[in-house]
């Protein structure tokens, strides 16, 4: 399938890993928005949040266990973070492999453009 996480999970084309575990992989944003940027997706493809059934509920979580776990061993959990999935043309998403952006270092804005 060409699509460019899957790749990357793959090792086809190069990542800076910051975590990974049976279901999830985690890795620095090419385009970083803030001192910390990483993008965390499931390891089986998923096109957008508009494609998540069921199956999807535990990986999901697991996703979110992970973000929760790197912001203490990267120290920022009590600073704050955010985590967000941009869904579809309106949102903002630009590859279709669902994907969560784990976002710290610096106070962030609301609301989003
Ligand atoms: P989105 O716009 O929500 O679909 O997010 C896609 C993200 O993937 C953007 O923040 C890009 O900077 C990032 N990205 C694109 N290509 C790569 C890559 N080769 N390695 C790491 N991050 C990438
Ligand atoms: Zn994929």
């Amino acid at each position: 399938m060409d699509c460019l996480f899957c790749k990357i999970i793959a090792g086809e084309i190069p990542s800076t890993k910051v975590y990974e575990d049976d279901n999830v992989y985690g890795f620095l944003d090419i385009e970083p928005q803030a001192p910390v940027h990483i993008i965390l997706v499931p390891k089986q493809h998923v096109a957008s949040a508009n494609e998540l059934t069921e199956e999807h509920t535990e990986v999901i979580g697991k996703i979110f266990l992970a973000a929760a776990k790197i912001a203490k061993e990267q120290g920022f959990a009590e600073a704050g973070y955010r985590i967000v999935n941009n869904c579809g043309e309106d949102g903002g998403q630009t590859v279709s492999h669902l994907h969560f952006h784990l976002l710290a270092g610096r106070n962030l804005q609301w609301p989003p453009g």
